[in-house]
Parts: C-alpha cells; sequence; structure tokens
C-alpha cells in the first residue's frame, strides 16, 4: 500500500507484468487535448459510463495522442459485456465468435468496444510451440492492461475526467521513446510470435528503441513466426507495408533477423540486387502517399515487391522458347504459389496483381489499335504508374513513360498522331533523349496517382 502511495506521488510505475493499480495522469502530464478526441469516440464512453460501466480510449489511440499523432483508428475497452454494450447504441454488431468484440458504428465511422480481458491462463490451448490458440475469458482491467503487448499500448483514457491511466509504466518509456515488452519477453514471444512484427512496425514507425530484454530473444525465437497461420503473417505484414514508414520496417526486420527464410516476400525484397532500386522507389512512393494521407493500393505495393522475381522467371520461360504473354503468366504463377506458403496474399489482391502484372507488355505495343484497348482496362491507372515506376528504376527507357503519359492526355488527334510518331526518336540514343527531356518520366507510382 504504502509503496503504491509512494508510487503515486513520484509517478513512479510499478513493476512491469505486476501492475493492478494503474498511476493516473491528469492533463498538463499526458498533454491529450480533449478537442484532438473525435466526439464519437467521446459519445461512446459517455454512453457507457452513464450506463453506470467503466469505458476508456485504449491502445494505439492513446499512445498516438500522447505523442501528438492523428490516431488511425480509435477503440474502446469496457467492463460491459458486448450484449450490454449492444444494447446501449443504434447501430452496433457483435462481431466475432470466440471472443465476441462489438462494432459501433456512426455513419461510417467505426468505434470497435471489447470487453476486458482476463489474464492469460495456464491452461489456454496452445500449438506444439507454445503459441496460445484461444483465450477468450473476460476480466478485470489490470488483467486487461497486463495482456496488452507493449507498454505504451496498455493505457486507457478516460475523456470525462481527462485522465490516462497507465498500468506498466507506458507513460515513461513514451518519454523515453523505448519500446518494451509487457512480463516476460520470451513467455509473450512465445505466446504470439506476431509480436515480435509488432516490435519491428512500432519501433521503425515510432522511431523507438527497442528495450534490451525485449530485444534480446528475438534473434532466437525468430523461426517461431513460421507457425502462425499466414493469413496473420499477411495482414501484420500488410499493416507493416502501409504504416508510411515501410522501408524502415523492413531494414529494422533485417536488423532483428526476422527477415530471413521467415517471410520469402523478404528474402525477395531485401536481396534483389536487381530489384532494389524498383523496390525502393515504389515503397519510397508508398510512405510518402501514406503519410500524405493519400489511398494506397496493397495489390500494386506486392506486384512492385514481386516485380523482379517475375521479371527472372519470365525472362526464363522466354529463353525456353515460351511466347512472352503465356511466359508472363507461368512466371507470375510460380511466384504467387512461392508466396502463398507462408503469406497468404488474399485473392483480390492477387488478381490486382495479376493485372498489373499483365498488362506490362501491353504497354509495349504502340501500334494500331492496341493502345487505344488498353486504355478501356479497369486497371489501367495502376498499370500505368507500375510502368512509371519501372522507367524510373531503369529497367525500361523513360520514353515509354513518356509516350503513354501524352498518349493518356492526348485527343483523339493526338493520339493518332503520337500512334504514327516512330522512327527518327527510335534510332535516338536513349540517355541522349532522357537528357533532352529533362529527366521526364519520373516515377509517381503508387497505383492511383493521376498522370503528370
Ligand atoms: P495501430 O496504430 O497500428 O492501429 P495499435 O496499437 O492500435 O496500433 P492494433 O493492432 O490496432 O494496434 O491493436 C490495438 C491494441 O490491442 C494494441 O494497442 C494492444 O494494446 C492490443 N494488441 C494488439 N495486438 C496484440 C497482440 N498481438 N498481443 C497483445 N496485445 C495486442
Ligand atoms: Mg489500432
Amino acid at each position: 500500500m504504502i509503496k503504491k502511495l509512494i508510487r503515486r506521488i513520484l509517478g513512479v510505475s510499478p513493476a512491469p507484468g505486476k501492475a493492478t493499480e494503474p498511476v493516473v495522469f491528469g492533463p498538463s502530464d499526458h498533454g491529450i487535448r480533449l478537442d484532438d478526441v473525435p466526439p464519437n469516440a467521446v459519445r461512446v464512453t459517455q454512453t457507457l459510463q452513464q450506463a453506470g460501466f467503466k469505458a476508456f480510449i485504449v491502445g494505439g489511440a492513446v499512445r498516438d495522442l500522447v505523442l501528438g499523432h492523428r490516431p488511425k483508428d480509435f477503440d474502446v475497452a469496457t467492463n460491459a459485456t458486448p450484449e450490454e454494450v449492444k444494447r446501449l447504441f443504434r447501430r452496433a454488431f457483435i462481431i466475432g465468435r470466440r471472443f465476441q468484440i462489438v462494432h459501433v458504428m456512426f455513419g461510417q465511422e467505426l468505434i470497435e468496444v471489447t470487453t476486458f480481458r482476463g489474464a492469460s491462463s495456464d491452461d489456454a490451448p496452445k500449438d506444439a510451440h507454445g503459441r496460445v490458440l484461444r483465450d477468450n475469458t473476460f476480466g478485470e482491467q489490470h488483467e486487461d492492461a497486463e495482456r496488452r503487448d507493449f507498454t505504451i499500448n496498455a493505457m486507457y483514457y478516460d475523456p470525462a475526467r481527462q485522465q490516462v491511466l497507465d498500468y506498466h509504466g507506458g507513460m515513461k518509456d513514451i518519454r523515453s521513446k523505448t519500446l518494451r515488452i509487457i512480463g516476460v519477453p520470451e513467455a509473450r514471444f512465445r505466446e504470439d510470435p506476431v509480436r515480435m512484427l509488432r516490435v519491428v512496425r512500432f519501433a521503425a514507425k515510432l522511431g523507438f528503441s527497442i528495450a534490451g530484454p525485449t530485444r534480446a530473444p528475438i534473434k532466437v525465437m525468430a523461426p517461431l513466426i513460421n507457425n502462425v497461420p499466414a493469413a496473420r503473417v499477411f495482414d501484420e505484414m500488410l499493416k507493416l507495408l502501409m504504416s508510411g514508414h515501410a522501408m524502415a520496417c523492413l531494414r529494422q526486420l533485417r536488423q532483428e533477423g526476422l527477415h530471413h527464410g521467415l517471410l520469402p516476400l523478404l528474402d525477395v525484397v531485401l536481396e534483389q540486387p536487381l530489384g532494389e532500386r524498383f523496390v525502393t522507389l515504389a515503397l519510397a512512393n508508398t510512405d510518402e502517399r501514406v503519410r500524405d494521407g493519400k489511398p494506397v493500393s496493397p495489390g500494386f505495393l506486392f506486384a512492385s515487391l514481386l516485380w523482379h522475381q517475375v521479371l527472372e522467371k519470365w525472362n526464363a520461360y522466354k529463353a525456353a522458347g515460351e511466347y512472352p504473354i503465356p511466359a508472363l503468366h507461368l512466371a507470375a504463377d510460380d511466384v504467387l504459389d512461392g508466396q502463398t506458403e507462408k503469406l497468404a496474399i488474399q485473392r483480390r489482391i492477387a488478381t490486382d496483381m495479376r493485372d498489373i502484372w499483365a498488362m506490362q507488355p501491353r504497354f509495349e505495343r504502340r501500334v494500331g489499335k492496341a493502345p487505344h484497348k488498353l486504355l478501356e482496362h479497369p486497371r489501367l491507372r495502376a498499370g500505368y504508374d507500375f510502368l512509371l515506376l519501372r522507367c524510373a528504376s531503369g529497367e525500361l527507357d523513360a520514353e515509354v513513360g513518356d509516350w503513354w503519359t501524352d498518349f493518356i492526355d492526348a485527343d483523339g488527334p493526338g493520339r493518332e498522331a503520337l500512334l504514327s510518331k516512330k522512327p527518327a526518336e527510335e534510332a535516338e540514343p536513349a540517355a541522349k533523349r532522357r537528357r533532352r527531356r529533362g529527366g521526364r518520366g519520373r516515377s509517381k507510382a503508387n497505383g492511383e496517382s493521376a498522370p503528370e
């Protein structure tokens, strides 16, 4: 009791993994401005509290608000059961079978409401490597905090009192820019190996360093990711690549020994000298778009990451006597098959990837009706952006990208003129042409952008 009192007075956090009482921070300490919290998130906590329940904004949103970043989404944690939550809101849907959560909708806006989870029990079913398969009991707030992954993700914000409840020293870790797992690192990574990927994502995204004890076991435990269902690894990879810090994340994954042999995609991305410039450009573009709040397409992103592997196989099939178009399809099949074992690329995304790849040889046919036909392709914009990326990386002559930029922009007669334009240009050496054009054809590649 006295220890607790001293901790409160000093603002010192309890020993990690052992906290039942939080350290409470007021507005001047946590710095969250109520104005930065969307009214609907406040409405949800308020409605629950007025009905007699505890309710807090929790997790990544609190972390981001304290850091002064704009949170991606807002989650609420409560001691109300999903049924009790549902009854309080007009548009609320219970999602999930084993551990139910409630989606409370306001127009398009979604607030996810989760009932506090109980402490994980030793008898929870696990796989042969110790990964917890199901552990879905409700519990107390401090148990909920203990089950969260990192100290900075285990803080609870009460908009009514404007207080942050901090169970594991998250505020201190935010101030020292430290990513620290709650509890015993080895045990937490064994329970859920995806946490190793999450460490890397948050460290890279927030520019935090990883606490020594959190970091130490990762290299040894990295192979446990092999036992995680492919769909979950894919989801996490997608989050990582769309975090706005994809390059930094990939570099850190490599640094932590998490790339090798684990995620075939990363082996390809990080160890292909040929494609490095291409991938670097693709990721830099993606990062820029995410940071500007623009949409990015996962299909475009994965198509970029795997392109040089496709190219290599495409060339091999052609060299073996296959016609170019069927050769490209065979190469695409090989590459996608090679990935799906560990990384379940969703079918919709794989379809986009194939479309983008399959369009590429069509951009090189610039005679007759073919270019007009290509303009009608529903994924033209993505294919064209991909083409610009190939030009920018030096794989293709910039002139091809320029020609398409002009062709897309031109009116009917302009297009006919472009189609009939040929020999003189074709004979001119590529480097000279590029100089004359002053570096045009630089890519804004991302799958969504407008032509320059
Ligand atoms: P982001 O900005 O990426 O959304 P986030 O911290 O909100 O970051 P989510 O995946 O949305 O991440 O998860 C919400 C919260 O749920 C986390 O902040 C954390 O408290 C908890 N959480 C998520 N995944 C895990 C996990 N694998 N193990 C333990 N806790 C987790
Ligand atoms: Mg989140």
